[in-house]
């Protein structure tokens, strides 16, 4: 049985006044049925850890480098998010693939890097517009599950967040039967790979729009475990009914 799991990503946003968010989601949620992760920007890590501490609330970060430790400056490695308190890590997000030109390699070599500090890694795959009008979605999703997804894994390290890019932040969303059959793909493709097993512990995420308008939708989709929450997890009023509906699917 996979324990569900809703994730804030709180992106570029946020400061110090924020972390009262942390505060409201322990006072809604004070025994999850699912779990609570939130994602904030680096400088909050540390604080948003020990705000949440005593509560269900999991604290990761939304980067790491590939090295360990060494010249890189302005980067944060994944030693540094686990001794800030961080348990999770964000990786390969379309944002850093595009802003940074992050390729397939580069987030294996992070992921492999992350869970080597025994971080839980959020691997993100997911087809831009023109992909998606051009069929090759799911062709799109196998090759970056090829190319991101390290050999070495164990299931409860490792969830898969299906990301379309043109969803991202547009108030845009696929149709439940899109997403089933992305999340349906990503199953099949972990099982060929690593076996039924290992692949039925994995937690699928969707990720794109999710509100609390469409969240009960989603969540009653096969192979959806939970949710990659951008925007609306920004505040525990809306992210808190979100979480609610994960909780009752
Ligand atoms: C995200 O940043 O991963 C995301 C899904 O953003 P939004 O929910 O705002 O679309």
């Amino acid at each position: 049985m996979r324990r569900k799991l809703a994730a804030g990503n709180w992106k570029m946003h946020g400061l110090t006044d924020s972390l009262s968010q942390i505060d409201s989601l322990a006072a809604a949620h004070p025994a999850p049925r699912v779990d609570i992760l939130i994602c904030p920007p680096a400088p909050l890590i540390e604080r948003a850890f020990r705000r949440a501490s005593g509560h269900a609330i999991a604290i990761g970060g939304q980067d790491c480098q590939t090295a360990r430790s060494g010249a890189h400056t302005g980067d944060i490695s994944a030693a540094m998010l686990k001794d800030a308190g961080a348990s999770h890590v964000i990786l390969g997000h379309s944002e850093r693939r595009a802003d940074h030109g992050e390729t397939d390699e580069v987030v294996r070599a992070k992921a492999r890097t992350a869970l080597a500090e025994d971080l839980i890694v959020i691997i993100c795959l997911g087809e831009s517009r023109a992909q998606r009008e051009s069929g090759t979605t799911l062709d799109i999703i196998s090759q970056q599950m090829a190319g991101s997804i390290p050999d070495d894994i164990t299931p409860d390290r490792v969830v898969i967040a299906y990301e379309p890019v043109w969803a991202i932040g547009t108030g845009l969303t696929p149709t439940p039967g899109q997403i089933e059959e992305v999340h349906g793909h990503i199953r099949a493709h972990l099982t060929e790979r690593f076996g039924l097993q290992t692949a039925e512990a994995i937690r699928l995420l969707y990720g794109g729009s999710v509100k609390a308008a469409n969240a009960a939708e989603i969540f009653a989709i096969a192979n959806v475990d939970g949710a990659l929450v951008g925007g609306a997890s920004l505040t525990a009023e809306e992210f808190s009914p979100i979480i609610t509906a994960l909780e009752a699917s």
